[in-house]
């Protein structure tokens, strides 16, 4: 059976997803989710007909919520699709390579593995911000650029200068992909505004984090009319369930997203909360900055830590093994009861050392 392999293939080591790892506990804080569920409410009255390619109707709600034209939108079945997407469309195996920015999102990595695409990977400086020298050095042929703006797992921001000089320094055959996965936790950095000014830049969006619809697997890619019509050839005759299209609809009319703008600023404010209680903590080395709906720790024993939460119930995301990132847990914000449950168990922690 090997034989029937290709040999990228065989060699890949499956993505490790915070559901797939399989840890079980009371409070999860591993994945970035919304601990609130949407508040939309959905009756079905129409799996009999195939769905539309593309939702007219959710096209209009989201060119709305994000004030781009609806022809310059495609719904993929979340971000995730729109990651391999581009990759599908624009890269030839074997051939073509990509560019990201180390410590990011596992799926740049992951897709252009699946594909054979080569990587070229730039690590970040270590105030976690762009290496623009590095950038500007390796550039050369890629195709595609992937920036995850707040990046996950850090949680900043990067300058907004250094992304447009990536911006005015790429050819015309490049693409910069920012996957704005966090974006609505610091919405006024979006890079929306910049689609009509630069021809190729693509923006990728999602309803699993702020919007507390991971389950519906429903995501959106932002770019030029032309870019989207492209990427519209390669997508799948029925990409998006009825049910998916129905719900993401009613979770963008202004009595939902006032929910969900709501729920943002609790996150906000839950965070700050967290901060202030553990910050002075002398398991935590450093809470690192964060823009977006979780935050990264550096503990002193990050694997004791996690094994204590865990015993406790509470399932955060181990980022240890990346570079850069020795020590570092990743966690979620929850409830603000799960945010103070959080801060018992960590302090019990920091009793049990004395
Ligand atoms: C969670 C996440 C995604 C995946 O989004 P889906 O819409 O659920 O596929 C994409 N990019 C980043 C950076 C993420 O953290």
């Amino acid at each position: 059976m090997k034989k029937l392999i290709p040999q990228h293939i065989h060699s890949l080591k499956p993505y490790k997803s915070a559901r797939s790892i399989g840890l079980n506990g009371r409070i999860y804080l591993n994945a970035n989710e919304s601990p609130w569920t949407n508040a939309v409410k959905y009756i079905h009255n129409n799996l009999n007909r195939y769905p539309e390619f593309q939702s007219f109707k959710l096209l209009k709600k989201y060119s709305q919520y994000s004030n781009i034209s609806s022809n310059q939108i495609l719904i993929t079945r979340g971000a995730d699709e729109g990651i391999e997407l581009l990759v599908r469309t624009f890269c030839l195996p074997g051939n073509d390579c990509i560019m990201f920015f180390t410590p990011t999102y596992d799926m740049y990595s992951v897709v252009s593995d699946i594909f054979n695409i080569k990587k070229i990977i730039v690590p970040l400086l270590p105030n976690f911000q762009l290496d623009i020298k590095n950038i500007r050095k390796k550039i050369g042929n890629v195709k595609l650029i992937y920036l995850c703006n707040p990046n996950n797992p850090t949680g900043n921001l990067f300058l907004q200068t250094d992304i447009i000089k990536i911006l005015s320094i790429i050819p015309s055959t490049t693409l910069l992909i920012i996957d704005e996965a966090y974006i609505d936790y610091s919405i006024q950095y979006s890079f929306i505004s910049e689609l009509n000014r630069f021809k190729n830049l693509v923006i990728l969006r999602t309803l699993s984090k702020a919007f507390g619809l991971s389950g519906i697997r429903c995501g959106f890619i932002l770019s030029t009319v032309y870019i989207i019509d492209i990427l519209k050839k390669v997508l799948a005759p029925y990409p998006i369930p009825t049910p998916v299209s129905d719900i993401a609809i009613k979770s963008l009319q202004l009595k939902n997203i006032k929910i969900v703008q709501k729920n943002i600023s609790q996150i906000l404010k839950n965070k700050f909360f967290l901060i202030e209680k553990i910050k002075s903590f002398s398991c935590i080395k450093n809470i690192f900055s964060s823009q977006t709906n979780f935050i990264l720790i550096k503990f002193f024993q990050s694997k004791k830590v996690f094994q204590y939460l865990i015993l406790h119930g509470v399932i955060v995301r181990d980022q240890s093994h990346k570079l850069g990132l020795e020590n570092c847990l990743r966690i979620s914000i929850g409830t603000i009861n799960e945010c103070k449950d959080l801060i018992n168990i960590l302090s019990m922690f920091e009793g049990k050392k004395i």
